[in-house]
């Protein structure tokens, strides 16, 4: 007997119904009309019919774009600090897809391997993730180039394929299996819902047709670092608006700053951007000043910086920061264009 399970898409809504007496279930949603992973509202799944993948990434569910450290106040004795509450209800998120997932796994190198940041792990660990196959990819999307298929992942706990009017459920982890152990209302899934779900993940799989080569990729960096003339050519029309930072399901950087009150306060810290002039401002001089500079941080700091620290390139091919570029500034373009020079 197949250890898959199967569920009819129209009882997809009692499914997190009954994940939310144990979890807050996160599912797309669109917020002011940007799709975002946010609290599922206990009835509307019509983000199956709509949805292809969320404008903000999901780490935004474990690394907000604000977050109290801490609060304080002052009194003749010093200061008292107080911790934020860590809120005791599980995330769960519904839908997340294998590029999104893949980013997390890449993030938690830095927040958990590098250096635990307990504000991270303390969502992060506690979490569970269920993916959902993608079946429409964006034309900007190029997972395929960074070993990610876009309907398969190892980065989740459950796994979810399209197969028509029902989805193919895989447990992937131990606390995927625990899960579907407690949940009822699955169905076993038979030996033709497994042959059409693979071809479904081959269909979607070759549905990505925008490729990078990735091959020799560090060296290529290396190589150009300091070619100024082709890195000011191709930051050039950049704006440093800081959206494809902020939107990069990779990207980490944050700034830190306390807001005081008279004799009470609290530090707070919010994403930052490498594209941002004043990011890299020191007492003495500023590193990179000028924006060629900032652009080369960001293509290298993902392409090569991460992959001799990790072994793994900070880069899943979500395709968000082509799609979302306001003057269309393409990296897939700029690692093709590379000069060749090993
Ligand atoms: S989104 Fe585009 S314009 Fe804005 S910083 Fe990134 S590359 Fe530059
Ligand atoms: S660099 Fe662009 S394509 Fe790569 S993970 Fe970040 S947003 Fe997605």
């Amino acid at each position: 007997m197949s250890s898959k399970k199967k569920i009819n898409k129209k009882d997809i809504g009692k499914l997190l119904s009954r994940w939310s007496q144990q979890f807050t279930v996160l599912a797309p949603s669109m917020e002011s009309g940007v799709a975002t992973m946010a609290e599922w509202d206990g009835k509307d799944t019509s983000f199956l019919d709509w949805y292809r993948n969320t404008v903000i990434p999901p780490k935004a569910n474990f690394f907000p774009p604000m977050e109290e450290m801490f609060s304080f106040q002052k009194d003749r004795e010093g200061y008292h600090i107080e911790l934020p509450l860590v809120n005791e209800h599980k995330q769960l998120i519904f839908g997340i897809r294998p590029c999104d997932a893949k980013a997390l796994a890449i993030l938690d190198m830095t927040f958990e391997e590098a250096y635990e940041d307990p504000y991270y792990l303390a969502k992060r660990n506690s979490a569970v993730l269920v993916g959902l196959g993608c079946t429409n990819p964006y034309d900007s999307c190029f997972c395929t180039s960074l070993g990610i298929s876009p309907a398969e992942s190892t980065d989740v706990d459950l796994m979810l394929t399209d197969i028509g009017d029902q989805f193919l459920i895989e447990e992937v982890t131990d606390k995927g299996k625990e899960l579907i152990a407690k949940t009822s209302g699955l169905k076993e899934a038979t030996e033709t819902d497994e042959a059409r779900a693979k071809e479904a993940k081959e269909t979607s799989h070759n549905k990505v047709t925008r490729k990078i080569n990735t091959e020799g990729i560090e060296d290529k960096l290396l190589a150009c670092f300091d070619d100024e003339d082709y890195w000011e050519k191709i930051a050039a029309k950049c704006i440093s608006c800081g959206i494809c930072t902020f939107l990069c399901p990779t990207c980490y950087c944050f700034d830190i700053n306390d807001e005081l009150v008279k004799q009470q306060g609290a530090r707070f810290r919010s994403w930052d951007s490498c594209a941002f002039p004043l990011y890299t401002k020191m007492p003495m001089e500023n590193p990179r000043l000028e924006k060629w500079r900032r652009v080369r941080q960001r293509v290298c700091h993902k392409f090569e910086f991460y992959p001799m620290t990790f072994n793994v390139i900070a880069c899943t091919g979500c395709g968000r920061c082509i799609r979302l570029c306001p003057v269309n500034w393409d990296i897939t373009r700029v690692l093709e264009s590379l000069p060749v020079k090993v």
